[in-house]
């Protein structure tokens, strides 16, 4: 029989243990082991049956055990001792709060944002909330746990997904299989927002065709900072618009689009409900986690277009000024685009957003660059349009986003395209293992491994107990990964009697390489196959062998992938290997936090430069794992020779499948000839000194940059502080900031045509000129209507290569000298010669406003 509705009914806790309620409902419990052991000393049986889940424990216990808990004074005194120790975690003053101190007030007293809105369409954090597909939900997961820990007010705006992402499993033929649990938010760690009648709160949202959406809204409590998750699936809306929200990444174009909708308008209006019901300050900026909620600016537009009265271009400016945009990937097919139509159809007609013309909503999305198409719809150009403050994940992935997008900056060099880069992190209490933590208070002195020095002193800790730490937690993942495979044979059909091998499989004292990561083809899943012979006598051989922890999901709609996985599960099948290599079905959270400190090194080998940063690597370094990587994303940065091993690319090789080769080729060489001797070199005490040397540089020195706490910290400093600034200038009784921005845009984008540089003369060095020399320049410009203190005009000079480009430019200013007839003007300027060599110099006039964030923002300039 089926049920036609399902739903949880959750415990009464008596008096005693009501605290329990809210240690569960905190997701701090899922990066705070004390808690978990708290919960896991009720019944261990059953904490392992829920699969470490409090809320399923706790309505797991029958009355009667309740009741012996309650009487149980050593119990109910760890209960309290945890509730004090979770109410000082959420009040304490933190890092933010000296930070904030420590800064300026603006004429209104204000220091630093009172709140900052995230939204992100996916959030890894918990296995137990499976709301996330791969490396963008853990970042933001990551993400709002460390703003927890900082201190950082950030308020988290995403979607509830009734299935979440798929489960993966195998079948026989090793083709992977999806299956969508259905979640019942009552037995999660959410809570429903209602108002004072206790009746659910309702986000309504307009849908073509007369439809309207409805949605509530759940929270999640992640230590200090609330999560906000919309969810359409209440009983007043029609059949289509419930199952909105019903899968992540899973529908066609329009389900899409109306999920985004759904995040990014229903979000902002989610904030807004929010602050009412609780008196939490309307957010100080909105930073938006690749371009999925970027329609979030489409609504905070319409709002001072409808309450304070501005033009659109008057909100766009308030709005812009406000907003940080982070892009994560540079593959085409990450972004998402729709037609003009689906669009128009959904901003247009009956249902234009008052304040927002759908005309000037397509402008904001429309790909008007060399190779963009017509009749496209980019939420990344959208984000890029609707945020004053754009980065990239790691300082590569800047690059490459800067060349990306530079056709919305013409006349800029790529070099000057505003889009700045911060390098992810990861959150440490999340994905070091206990057994680190351990390490470090024994050896250390401390637990707190994320202070900046706190590797320090790792030399002078005995190398045995490193080693075996390290041996530890190798031993606890083999483990993993034969319940995991035992597990997974059943599910293909295989008997309890046929799989008696799988107890053997892996052994705690080979070299341990993972591989796990989602499965676009630009991971390349398969490159270590390329030459099965020769993966095959490293994993098998007699002196050195390797083994291989992988796992990996292909989106459901991805055949490619599917059958990339398809040929690395027949491989693994193989009765000759199958003891050195497995293919764990389901990788997630709790399956990563097995992975990374089990293994010695991390393999990652994408098509470069398409990883935007890559973490897990992060989180394996972080456990003493040391990464064997294509110098792509975060490794291109911190890889320092010591540290790990790069993978040679071969960077320019047009034929795939050559490069593939060579690649492959590259990376059996490496591990051949330096990982596995390295590992396998071994003192009179067993231990492999080298390889340790290098366990420690890497905890030593790669650390402190890897963590989340490092990426948190500067978003604040380098991005949202400036982001509240800029939009505190936009604002206040009239919005006069936004309207002399969007006015002056205005008049300097009518007047632009009109400005030029006339005439450039120069004096002071002769015909060979040396070092240290004064070059005095002037210039004569044509300024059009546009007044001397509206425009920079420049100097650029740098170094010339043969075709007169200039790099390693540095631009100064020349001052006003005086003014002509016909809106023409003098400026004049003195730089030294600062450097040898061919050198070169240019003149140039710029759009000058204090209300501008870069000299590029407008995309105007006039260049000599
Ligand atoms: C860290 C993590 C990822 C992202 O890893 P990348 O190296 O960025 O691909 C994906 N899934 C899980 C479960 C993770 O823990």
């Amino acid at each position: 029989m089926k049920a036609i509705r399902r739903f949880s009914v959750r415990t009464v806790l008596p008096e005693p243990l009501t605290a329990l309620g809210e240690l569960a409902s905190n997701l701090r419990w899922s990066w705070h082991p004390p808690t978990r052991d708290l919960f896991q000393r009720i019944d261990p049986a059953k904490w392992e049956q829920v699969r470490h889940d409090p809320v399923r424990l706790l309505s797991a216990l029958s009355p009667q055990e309740l009741a012996d808990l309650a009487a149980n004074h050593e119990f109910t005194a760890a209960v309290g001792a945890a509730k004090a120790d979770l109410d000082a975690y959420l009040t304490q003053p933190q890092w933010y709060q000296a930070w904030a101190d420590g800064q300026d007030a603006d004429h209104d007293g204000r220091r630093a944002p009172a709140s900052i809105a995230y939204f992100s369409p996916e959030f890894g954090i918990t296995e137990v909330l499976p709301q996330y597909s791969g490396g963008l939900g853990i970042l933001a997961g990551d993400h709002l746990k460390t703003a927890s820990d900082l201190g950082v007010p950030i308020v988290g705006v995403g979607l509830f997904y009734k299935t979440g992402y798929f489960k993966q499993s195998l079948n026989r033929d090793g083709w992977q299989q999806e299956t969508y649990p259905v979640l019942d938010p009552d037995g999660l760690p959410l809570s429903l927002l209602r108002e004072e009648d206790g009746s659910p709160s309702v986000v309504t949202l307009a849908l073509p065709g007369g439809r309207t959406l409805h949605a509530h809204v759940w929270r999640a409590q992640v230590g200090r900072v609330p999560l906000l998750l919309l969810d359409s699936d209440v009983p007043d809306n029609d059949e289509a618009a419930r199952n909105i929200t019903n899968r992540l990444y899973g529908g066609g174009g329009e389900q899409r689009l109306q999920q985004e909708m759904l995040l990014g308008i229903g979000g902002v209006r989610a904030l807004r409900l929010w602050s009412r019901l609780t008196g939490a300050p309307a957010p100080d900026v909105y930073h938006t986690n690749e371009g999925h909620a970027g329609f979030l600016g489409v609504e905070r537009i319409h709002e001072l277009t409808q309450t304070e009265g501005l033009s659109f271009d008057e909100a766009l400016e308030a709005v812009r000024a406000a907003t940080v945009f982070t892009t994560h990937t540079p593959v085409p097919a990450g972004i998402d685009r729709f037609g003009a139509d689906l669009i128009t159809l959904h901003f247009g007609g009956d249902n234009a957003v008052a304040g927002v013309p759908v005309e000037q909503l397509l402008e904001l999305g429309a790909e008007t660059y060399p190779g963009g198409q017509p009749g496209i719809f980019n939420m990344a150009v959208m984000g890029l349009r609707l945020g004053q403050r754009a980065n990239g994940v790691s300082q590569l992935h800047g690059v490459v986003s800067r060349e990306m997008f530079d056709g919305l900056w013409p006349g800029f060099d790529d070099a000057e395209v505003p889009i700045t880069s911060i390098t992810n992190g990861v959150h440490a209490p999340t994905w070091v293992d206990r057994r680190v933590y351990e390490l470090a208070a024994k050896h250390l002195g401390t637990t707190d491994i994320e202070r900046e020095d706190a590797w320090d002193r790792i030399p002078d800790v005995p190398r045995q107990a490193i080693w075996e730490t390290k041996r530890e937690m190798r031993a606890q993942l083999v483990d993993e990964a034969r319940r995991r495979t035992k597990a997974s044979w059943k599910k293909r059909g295989a008997s309890p009697a046929e799989l008696g091998w799988t107890d053997d499989i892996l052994d705690p004292a080979v070299l341990t390489i993972g591989f796990a990561r989602r499965v676009p083809t630009y991971k390349r899943l398969t490159l270590m196959l390329r030459d099965p012979e020769r993966l095959k006598r490293l994993l098998l051989d007699p002196e050195r062998p390797i083994q291989l922890v992988i796992a990996g999901k292909s989106h459901p709609a991805d055949e490619t992938g599917k059958q990339l996985i398809q040929q690395m599960v027949r491989f693994a099948d193989d009765p000759e290997v199958r003891h050195r290599i497995v293919f764990l079905p389901n990788y997630d959270i709790a399956m990563a936090q097995h992975l990374y400190p089990g293994c010695d090194v991390w393999l990652n080998n994408p098509l470069r430069p398409f990883e935007a940063c890559g973490t897990s690597g992060m989180k394996a370094a972080l456990n003493g794992g040391l990464n064997l990587s294509i110098l792509d994303g975060w490794w291109d940065e911190w890889y320092d020779g010591e540290n790990g091993w790069a993978i040679p690319t071969a960077d320019g090789v047009e034929d795939e499948q050559r490069r593939d080769d060579i690649e492959a080729a590259a990376l059996y060489d490496l591990i051949e000839t330096q990982v596995a001797p390295r590992f396998y070199d071994r003192d009179a005490d067993g231990l492999p000194q080298n390889w340790l040397s290098m366990m420690v540089h890497t905890l030593q020195t790669l650390s402190p940059k890897v963590l989340a706490s490092r990426m948190v910290r500067d978003y604040v400093i380098k991005l949202y502080a400036p982001a509240a600034r800029a939009g505190w200038a936009m604002n206040g009784p009239g919005y006069p900031g936004a309207k002399e921005l969007a006015a002056y845009k205005e008049k300097v984008e009518a007047a632009w045509p009109q400005v030029r540089v006339d005439h450039v003369e120069s004096a002071g060095v002769g015909d060979s000129p040396q070092i240290g020399e004064t070059l005095h320049v002037r210039a004569y410009v044509s300024l059009g209507s546009l007044s001397p203190d509206e425009v920079d005009v420049q100097v650029v000079h740098g170094t010339a290569n043969e075709s007169d480009e200039l790099t390693d430019v540095e631009a100064e200013s020349l001052h006003h000298v005086e003014s002509y007839e016909g809106g023409r003007h003098q400026y004049a300027g003195d730089f030294a010669l600062s450097r040898t060599g061919s050198f070169g110099y240019t003149v140039r006039i710029l759009p000058k406003h204090p209300g501008l964030a870069s000299e590029s923002e407008l995309g105007l300039v006039a260049n000599a």
